[in-house]
């Protein structure tokens, strides 16, 4: 008999884990006490490969751009889709607000306090990237600052030549064994990915999500049209790759976001998913896909837009043009700011309902819905990472198309 595909097992995790978490709902205690615990300590296995994963392998990523000026290529590449795309993202969200009127006919809640966690301004978080001690950095797992001093480290290894090969190759073997933890703790995915997914819907049973229902359809709806339309334009446009077939080779990747809410959790997955089912060289997954996991964030950034929208039409504020322009402004610097955990995205709509003046208290009517919605960002988050990494490799010339004809999608 064929063995049945990690993938088919992932799903098969998923589809099981929502059954018992409605099976759960009237005693939520239960998922919370039993089952979570196997999701927790999952999460803690990738949680462990992250850091060093993420440094290890964006100083090998680094240096395999053997001269700068590719590296200035690839980097700059990298960074315009970045930044497009989310401008789009938001772009797209306060459109689908509008037009939905996302957040007409509602009354505030009396009871919605919650203590939100001050978002950081924006020049703070730009100067925050360059850490004054890098090893608290590592520590900290301040993921911004992490790839700052990787990359530093990267391009001074590439500048001494001869006499920086030796580090290379320790990172680069180090790199190596992170890969293969990783691939072992994968094994164990569909049992996390069932263990995390039940106490969410349990929790989150109709009782809560009922009010909300239209924000949360409607960030879904942003977040599914950002990914038919961008994705699949930019992916068949510039990699000339069939869509489906992206979608197709990242859903492993896709599903563990949706569970995790965690870009930086799911990064190891999207690493080996890019590689494996979509023909993205390690060279250029290593770089630009622990730099997405960080710094862009498409799902965040059309969740910012539509909350942003939806809050002020709570409070009765009209958003003028200018003032929805400057959301797009904040929101693309915001979601580079976002770091790739769950609830981050929440913290920092902060900084762009202070940007157009709006009440920060309004976060608190979101706040109980969160997980769900975050659960669908970053599911878009880590799909527009991996779409970058197979069009900056589609252009480089060195996309393998034919691991993405022969598909056989992640088993190991
Ligand atoms: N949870 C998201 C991520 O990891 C960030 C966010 O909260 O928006 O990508």
């Amino acid at each position: 008999m064929k063995k049945m595909q990690l993938t088919t097992k992932i799903f098969i995790g998923l589809a099981l884990g929502i059954l018992l978490g409605i099976i759960l709902q009237p005693n939520p205690d239960i998922a919370s006490k039993y089952v979570k615990p196997f999701g927790t300590l999952f999460l803690n296995l990738i949680k462990l490969s992250i850091v060093p994963l993420v440094f290890s392998s964006l100083v090998v990523g680094t240096c395999s751009m053997d001269d700068v000026r590719k590296l200035g290529r690839i980097g700059g590449k990298t960074m315009l889709y970045y930044m497009m795309t989310t401008a789009f993202a938001v772009t797209i969200g306060l459109l689908l607000a509008n037009v939905t009127n996302v957040g007409g006919g509602f009354s505030i809640p009396v009871d919605a306090k919650v203590d939100i966690a001050e978002a950081p301004a924006i020049a703070e978080t730009l100067l925050n990237i360059i850490p004054s001690n890098p090893l608290k950095a590592l520590v900290d797992g301040n993921m911004l600052q992490i790839i700052a001093f990787a990359l530093i480290i990267g391009a001074s290894i590439i500048g001494i030549g001869e006499k920086g090969k030796t580090l290379y190759n320790f990172f680069d073997s180090f790199a190596e064994v992170m890969y293969k933890i990783i691939g072992v703790i994968m094994q164990f995915a569909p049992i996390g990915v069932f263990a995390l997914i039940t106490p969410v819907v349990a929790v989150n049973g109709p009782k809560v999500l009922l009010p909300l229902l239209k924000l949360i359809l409607v960030v879904y709806a942003g977040c599914a049209l950002h990914a038919i339309l961008t994705y699949t334009s930019t992916v068949s446009i510039f990699a000339k790759v069939n869509p489906v077939r992206f979608f197709k080779g990242i859903s492993p990747a896709m599903v563990f976001a949706f569970t995790t809410a965690s870009s930086s959790g799911t990064l190891p997955i999207t690493m080996k998913c890019s590689e494996e089912n979509l023909g993205v060289p390690k060279s250029i997954s290593s770089f630009v896909l622990p730099l997405g996991a960080t710094v862009n964030m498409d799902g965040t950034a059309i969740y910012q837009g539509i909350c942003a929208f939806f809050i002020a039409q709570v409070y009765g504020l009209e958003l003028s043009v200018g003032a929805q322009l400057t959301i797009i402004l904040t929101a693309t610097l915001a979601s580079i700011g976002t770091a790739g955990v769950p609830g981050a995205g929440m913290i920092m709509l902060g900084m762009v309902l202070q940007s157009v003046g709006l009440p920060l208290e309004g976060i608190a009517l979101i706040a109980g819905v969160d997980r769900v919605l975050d659960m669908m960002r970053t599911m878009i988050n880590i799909t527009g990472d991996a779409a970058c990494a197979v069009v900056v490799s589609a252009t480089e010339g060195e996309l393998d198309r034919g691991i993405i004809d022969k598909q056989v999608v992640v088993s190991k």
